[in-house]
């Protein structure tokens, strides 16, 4: 296959994967940034071989090629404000730096530096990389207006042009030299594949990746309070359970209740509600030693598994997380009631054990509130002050 052949084919590729791109970033635009931008960087270099090999049998080399350089070096920005707001890196400042440099090893890709007028040439060159990289900037830095981005964009551009023509009498060399070596050919098909085809596969497995991530974290994650959600928890729960059993070590679990939470919701309204939801899971999360699993179980109610935790220990934890009152002062006071069971011999599934820790929980709620309840007696030592046990 001839070079402008696969340049075709690879315009071809790089205008469907334009389009993919395009409809990912209509499909999910709250959860994944700068993929319409990098959408725009295929369909671009697509564009930049219309140039290549359509628009040069039409009008003067230089001026497609001109064409196409432009279309390459936007591509190249384009690709990187994308990569930008993918990776939400703030792109005023760091983008122009980055576009100039990416835009003069492209030109210098496509270009070459000879003869006694390298100087004059160098400077122009130079020149025109600034003026594209502002151009490409314009329409970046420009007011959300598509229209208005573009027009200065194109004014930008026109200055740029008619400064270089006076400068060195043309707007781009023509490709003197380019195509007649063979490592040019390598570079050019490398670099048109690269930008064509790469490039978008790259964006495609990463978009992929980070919507894995976020599905994951609004499956696993409790949006409110951080917690794990009751599914997750579940989850985690059998696995921790299975382990244990294997282990042959214990397993305990406490539920939380927040105590009178409906009063709180009532009384300071249900965002500062929300708010001492947040409270309490952090501050619980804090006095727990990994691993823990906390899982919001229902609405002020939340479920923690202790892996290779008897009662004993499963009972000062809880006697902690009880005893240890919110730090921020502008949440109204609250307390919590907390039922505390452990994997016996006999208990057959995770809701089993549950049951058992809601049983004491619920006790605690009958004898008062604000305290600790145990299902079972622990084997040795003494209860800490706060904490009932009644089997
Ligand atoms: P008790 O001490 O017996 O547990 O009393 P309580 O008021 O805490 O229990 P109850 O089950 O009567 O009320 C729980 C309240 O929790 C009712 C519900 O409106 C509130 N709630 C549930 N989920 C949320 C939430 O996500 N945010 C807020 N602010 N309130 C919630
Ligand atoms: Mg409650
Ligand atoms: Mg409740």
């Amino acid at each position: 296959m001839d070079l402008p052949t696969v340049i075709t084919y690879s315009g071809l590729m790089a205008c469907i994967m334009g389009l993919i791109l395009l409809f990912l970033a209509r499909s999910y635009p709250a959860y994944i940034k700068g993929v319409r931008t990098w959408a725009v960087a295929p369909l671009l270099a697509s564009l930049a071989v219309f140039c290549r090999v359509w628009l040069r049998q039409l009008v003067p080399d230089a001026v497609a090629i001109g064409s196409q350089n432009v279309c390459l070096i936007a591509t190249a920005g384009f690709f990187l404000a994308g990569t930008c707001e993918f990776f939400e890196v703030p792109i005023h400042r760091r983008f122009l730096p980055l576009l100039i440099i990416g835009s003069a090893l492209a030109t210098w890709m496509f270009t070459g530096y000879e003869g006694a007028e390298i100087h004059r040439r160098l400077f122009a060159r130079t020149l025109l990389i600034g003026l594209y990289g502002r151009m490409a900037w314009v329409i970046y830095s420009q007011p959300p207006s598509w229209v208005k981005r573009l027009a200065s964009g194109v004014v930008t551009f026109l200055v740029g042009l008619i400064l270089t023509r006076a400068l060195i009498g043309y707007v781009l060399p023509g490709t003197d030299g380019v195509d007649s070596h063979e490592i040019f050919q390598l570079i050019y098909a490398v670099g048109f594949s690269s930008t064509d085809v790469l490039i978008p596969i790259c964006a495609l497995l990463m978009i992929t990746e980070r919507l894995r991530l976020v599905l994951e974290q609004v499956a696993m994650q409790d949006s409110l309070t951080g917690a794990l959600t009751r599914r997750a928890w579940f989850d985690f729960g059998e696995a921790a359970m299975t382990g244990c059993r294997r282990r042959d070590t214990p397993l305990s679990l406490l539920m939380l209740d927040l105590d009178h939470f409906k009063d709180i919701n009532d009384k300071h309204g249900h965002w500062v509600g929300d708010q001492v939801l947040r409270d309490f899971v952090s501050r619980t999360q804090a006095s727990l030693r990994q691993p823990f699993y906390m899982g919001r179980y229902g609405g002020e109610e939340f479920a923690v598994l202790l892996p290779d935790t008897p009662i004993d220990e499963a009972a000062k934890v809880a006697e902690r997380i009880r005893s240890h009152r919110s730090a921020d002062t502008t949440l109204p006071d609250y307390s919590v009631s907390i039922g505390v069971a452990t994997l016996q011999a006999d208990t057959t599934s995770l809701q089993a054990l549950i049951q058992r820790a809601d049983q004491s929980l619920y006790r605690a709620k009958q004898q008062g509130r604000d305290r600790v309840e145990l299902a079972e007696a622990p084997a040795k030592t003494a209860l800490a002050p706060g904490v009932l046990m009644s089997c």
